[in-house]
């Protein structure tokens, strides 16, 4: 490998620098944060690959997107071509080039690493889907004959789209249903606009209109129609409803007015359009104070969304240390710059009342952290007296979710692990029900777009496979196979 980069001694050493909106002025609008590169910075960064004979980077990819060839067809300024090859093995290339932690897969691994800074991989996904939709052309799709066969699929978040594509592909008739009244899930009531624009998500969700597959909203399956009923209409069912059941610290005032789950502030912003007052008038509470609870993604979404919204001043309160933060090192960057004040080592242990039923404070206790809890991580642990408020008007809970449990609860047979997830198998997420498959958040419990991605892709082919007659005896429901 070294030769290989001792042979290129003209490499840039640096990644080409994304463009961003300035962070005072991006503090004050919903518009995407990243501005995306222009033909010439794309070129450059797409010169710094090496077109390594193995790939590491195809391998660090959870649905092995074609790396090296996609780049190499930016090199010869193939962008379209480029945006093919990308979208033989991903359905969601605009979204994944945008949210994926790259830094953690194909970058990670990415040759020019091991001297410089890896290829900006990501950056080059996005920037050519974004010329292919931006230039109007659309991909021609390999369509498989009719094969006559019907699959349901629960939930157009992106493990469902991405099962629901490849099984259009291969010839079946395919039916999302989706819950809420817009196609996504996380991609459009979760991320933020300003890190995913909304319009991005629709113009990739239509691609699967156009290959046919249907895609009814407002359509709560386990009210509407149950798992099993739909098993007497459709050959197959896969079950990708994700996991985003709100989950709160049981600590006193909890229940006072100014108190959200990061999912519903989130979605109040996003799919209910709170970011278009006064356009829409949506039911939220902004200005004042805002403290965010949580480390990950969804804590940075929802104190950057609050500073949109008009936050007087937002806070993190994060109970470890700068080090353990499990969200993405880029976003929190982006959220220092735009003036995000972090707590870090606090733990909250109560809301106080301004007397009225509204929020007035939040008390905490200093930590400090310990030995490696089961998560790896280094353990807090509270410091005797530390005590102390941080006044606010608003507290946003993003300390994690938990299974969606309508669709598990609802199907009969269908067995859960003790946390109320399915058990699916991880090769092809066939469940305890012959059939019936899953795959994404609602089995593995929050994870990634790309993991989910990957789930969705297995199961497709495991559908398929079921549905054609090429069923193995894990597909036909033994349960004996299933993950966690
Ligand atoms: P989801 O995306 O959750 O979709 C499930 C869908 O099923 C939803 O549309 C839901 O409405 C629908 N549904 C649920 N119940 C029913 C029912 N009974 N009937 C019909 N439909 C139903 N990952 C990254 O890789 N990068 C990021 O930057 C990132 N940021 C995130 C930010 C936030 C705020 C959140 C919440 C998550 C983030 N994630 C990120 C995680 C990622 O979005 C999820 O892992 C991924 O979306 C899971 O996909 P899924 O298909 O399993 O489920
Ligand atoms: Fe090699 Fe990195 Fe290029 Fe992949 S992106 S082919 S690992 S140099």
């Amino acid at each position: 490998m070294a030769d290989e980069v001792k042979k290129r001694p003209k490499i840039i050493p640096k990644q080409i620098p994304m463009p961003e909106q300035d962070p005072i002025e991006r503090g004050k609008n919903f518009n995407e944060v990243a501005l995306g590169f222009t033909e010439e910075q794309a070129l450059a960064e797409a010169q710094r690959c090496l077109g390594c004979l193995k790939p590491p980077c195809v391998r660090g990819c959870p649905v092995e997107v074609p790396i090296k060839d996609f780049i190499i067809l930016m090199q010869e300024k193939d962008f379209i071509g480029a945006a093919n090859k990308i979208k033989e093995k991903s359905m969601l290339p605009a979204v994944c080039g945008r949210v994926c932690p790259q830094e953690d897969q194909c970058e990670k691994v990415c040759v020019v690493g091991k001297k410089f800074d890896p290829v900006s991989i990501g950056r080059l996904e996005r920037f050519v889907a974004d010329y292919e939709r931006q230039s109007g052309t659309k991909s021609k799709v390999e369509m498989a004959s009719s094969t006559g066969k019907k699959v349901a699929i629960v939930g157009s978040g992106p493990s469902g789209v991405t099962a629901a594509g490849d099984l259009a592909k291969m010839g079946h008739n395919v039916t999302i249903f989706e819950a809420l009244h817009k196609p996504g899930g996380v991609l459009i009531y979760g991320i933020p606009e300003f890190r995913l624009p909304k319009s991005i998500v629709a113009s990739e969700i239509d691609g699967l209109k156009d290959m046919g597959v249907e895609i009814k909203t407002n359509a709560v399956i386990g009210k509407l129609y149950t798992v099993d009923e739909l098993m007497d209409d459709f050959d197959a069912v896969f079950i990708g409803t994700g996991a985003g059941l709100p989950v709160f610290m049981g600590i006193e005032g909890e229940n006072l007015n100014g108190v959200y789950s990061a999912n519903e502030f989130l979605t109040r912003t996003n799919l209910m359009k709170a970011y278009d007052f006064p356009e829409f008038d949506t039911p939220i509470k902004i200005g004042g104070r805002v403290v965010v609870i949580g480390g990950g993604n969804v804590a940075m979404d929802s104190v950057r969304t609050a500073l949109r919204l008009g936050a007087k001043e937002a806070s993190i309160v994060y109970r470890r240390s700068h080090e353990e933060l499990p969200a993405r090192a880029e976003e929190v960057h982006h959220a220092k710059e735009e003036g995000i004040k972090f707590e870090m080592l606090t733990g909250p242990i109560k809301i106080i009342d301004n007397g009225e039923g509204w929020v007035k404070a939040i008390e905490c206790m200093r930590m400090e952290l310990v030995e490696p809890d089961d998560s790896g991580r280094r353990r807090p642990i509270p410091i005797e007296g530390s005590e102390f408020q941080i006044d606010c008007d608003i507290v946003i809970m993003a300390i994690g979710t938990n299974a969606n449990p309508l669709v598990p609860q609802s199907t009969s047979d269908l067995e859960l692990n003790k946390r109320g997830y399915i058990l699916a198998s991880e090769e092809t997420g066939a469940t305890s029900r012959p059939g019936i498959f899953a795959g994404g958040d609602i089995v593995t419990g929050s994870a990634t777009v790309i993991l989910a991605m990957g789930a969705g892709r297995k199961a497709a082919n495991a559908i398929h496979k079921y549905l054609v007659g090429e069923e193995d005896e894990e597909l036909s429901g033994n349960g004996d196979n299933p993950v966690s």
